[in-house]
């Protein structure tokens, strides 16, 4: 039975959003911040090591219990009208963008990002919300040819249920919006799992948002936490889906578990994207969208412009274009500095990034810029001369690193851009339109930008890799019905059929 909710206004609060005293140290299950089962994580800002906050920290008998929770809410909320689904979505963004001064400062200070990132991030994911709220009163069917007389046939999307969502650290707010943002619209629950780094930005964000919002009790639970948490979520028999933003080895372990239950999956994983530098480019134009692809939020994105293919005739001036952009990028604490590169996450990822450089340079490449770290800060760096066996060119660096790699032809570029595991997004810059659509054609990734760099993500497109990076899971219109949604076939008639059985 379909029913109405009443939703706040969107007024922005009289306190702050975050006010720890609301949420500090528990986790949102059910419709009230309770105490974890974990105790609780420091949340501490990457480029100063001050202590932020502390943040719940769930274990498996806290996701059994907000799984629960979710279950039992989950029928009331799908039986809402989608004008009044989408109220709350449009209210939840209304009040983030109220806010955004505030948020855009949880992002700086517990991701480590520049105030262009968290701008960034605060867009999208306002944007979210309100694609999310236009998908709630779409179709959610359609009617079918009748099979006989007197019949009719239709087919509809119903919720899946509850939604067990697993997100990382490096653009944790858009990335759980990504999934929560559709899940909720089109009537699921979501239990969400934000990486325990990032428990702010992740997670505690969205549930005062969706709180404030008038979101009904049980819809969303909030629950930071490790692996641990992540398998008992994958494993819970109440969620009927997981979507998993991570790592490849991760959304392996994640998929494998899924499998054994016959649980639908959705992994966005890593990437090795190529920006592939044809021989007739504006090399001007080329270096300064590499620059941003290769060191914007310190190269910490899925999208990052990973390897850049260079034609053998310009990449000589290209290397020197770049490295000069590379070193004219200041790096400092961007809560206190006008900079464009801020802290990495963590050590563990500034000694992989450190050990992927010095084995690339042992092994024959050249460093035109960077290389060298202090703390947590990485100099953006450009290595030249790079081949395929070397770790630079193999591995996901996840780091602000551009290794050139050069080719002869269209076709080696083709070659050396397909080599790799990964297929999530490629850049082909080139004067000649009708040669980067032909390359396009050939790319093995769900994604190319021709004549821009990689990274972009909108709520309104269907973004998504191949191969290591996903198993072909969209995210964004038009693809958030299909993921977060599925088919029931219906039919009715007037009279009941009898048979001569
Ligand atoms: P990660 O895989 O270690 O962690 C991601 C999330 O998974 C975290 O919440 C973590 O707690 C959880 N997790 C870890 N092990 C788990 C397990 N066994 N079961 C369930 N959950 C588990 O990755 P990370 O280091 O946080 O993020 C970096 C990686 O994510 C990079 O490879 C990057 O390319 C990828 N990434 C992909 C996208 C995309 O859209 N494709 C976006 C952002 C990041």
């Amino acid at each position: 039975m379909t029913h109405r909710l009443e939703t706040p206004t969107a007024e922005r609060l009289e306190t702050e959003l975050m006010a720890p005293d609301r949420w500090e140290g528990r986790l949102w299950i059910g419709g009230s911040w309770q105490e974890p089962g974990g105790g609780t994580i420091e949340v501490r800002e990457p480029a100063t090591g001050e202590l932020l906050a502390h943040a719940g920290l769930a274990t498996a008998a806290d996701v059994s219990r907000a799984g629960e929770r979710a279950a039992e809410a989950q029928p009331g909320w799908a039986g809402t009208l989608g004008a009044d689904r989408a109220a709350v979505m449009r209210t939840a963004g209304l009040l983030l963008e109220q806010h955004s001064e505030e948020i855009s400062k949880w992002i700086v200070r517990e991701t480590g990002s520049v105030r262009l990132k968290a701008q960034w991030e605060i867009k999208a994911s306002f944007a979210e919300f309100m694609e999310a709220a236009a998908l709630a009163t779409q179709s959610s069917g359609e009617l079918l040819a009748p099979n006989e007389l007197g019949q009719t046939n239709l087919a509809r999307r119903l919720p899946i249920g509850v939604v067990g969502a697993i997100t990382p650290w490096n653009s944790p707010l858009v990335l759980a919006m990504r999934v929560l943002g559709p899940a909720l619209a089109l009537g699921n629950a979501v239990v969400l799992k934000p990486d325990p780094q990032t428990p702010v930005c992740g997670g505690v964000i969205l549930a005062r948002l969706l709180e404030e919002a008038g979101l009904p009790p049980g819809i969303l639970q909030v629950l930071p936490g490790g692996a641990s948490a992540g398998e008992a979520i994958v494993t819970d028999e109440r969620i009927g889906m997981v979507s998993f933003t991570g790592s490849t080895e991760a959304g392996r372990r994640v998929g494998a578990l899924a499998g054994a239950r016959l649980k639908k999956v959705s992994l966005e994983l890593g990437g090795n994207n190529a920006i592939i530098v044809l021989d007739d480019a504006d090399l001007e134009a080329a270096s300064s969208a590499a620059s941003f692809g290769a060191f914007f939020h310190q190269g910490q994105i899925c999208m990052t412009a990973g390897r850049h293919l260079v034609a053998e005739g310009v990449a000589e001036r290209y290397g020197e274009l770049l490295a000069a952009r590379a070193r004219a990028l200041a790096v400092g604490d961007p809560n206190t500095d006008d900079v464009s590169v801020g802290p990495m996450i963590n050590p563990t990822q500034v000694e992989r990034v450190d050990r992927i450089v010095r084995e690339t340079v042992a092994a024959g490449a050249t460093v035109l810029a960077g290389a060298t770290h202090e703390g947590l800060f990485y100099q953006p760096t450009v290595l030249d001369a790079v081949t395929e066996s070397m770790p630079a060119f193999a591995e996901e660096i996840f780091g602000p690193v551009a290794p050139i790699s050069v080719f002869a032809s269209d076709d080696d570029a083709i070659r050396l851009a397909n080599r790799t595991a990964y297929g999530l997004v490629a850049s082909v810059q080139t004067t000649s339109l009708s040669r980067g659509l032909a390359m396009a054609e050939q790319l093995r990734t769900g994604i190319v930008h021709i004549n821009d760099q990689t990274i972009a993500d909108f709520a309104n497109v269907p973004f998504g890799g191949i191969g290591a990076s996903g198993n072909g899971g969209r995210f964004g219109a038009p693809s958030n019905r299909e993921e977060f949604t599925q088919w029931q076939w219906v039919t009715f008639r007037e009279k009941q059929k009898t048979y001569t059985f």
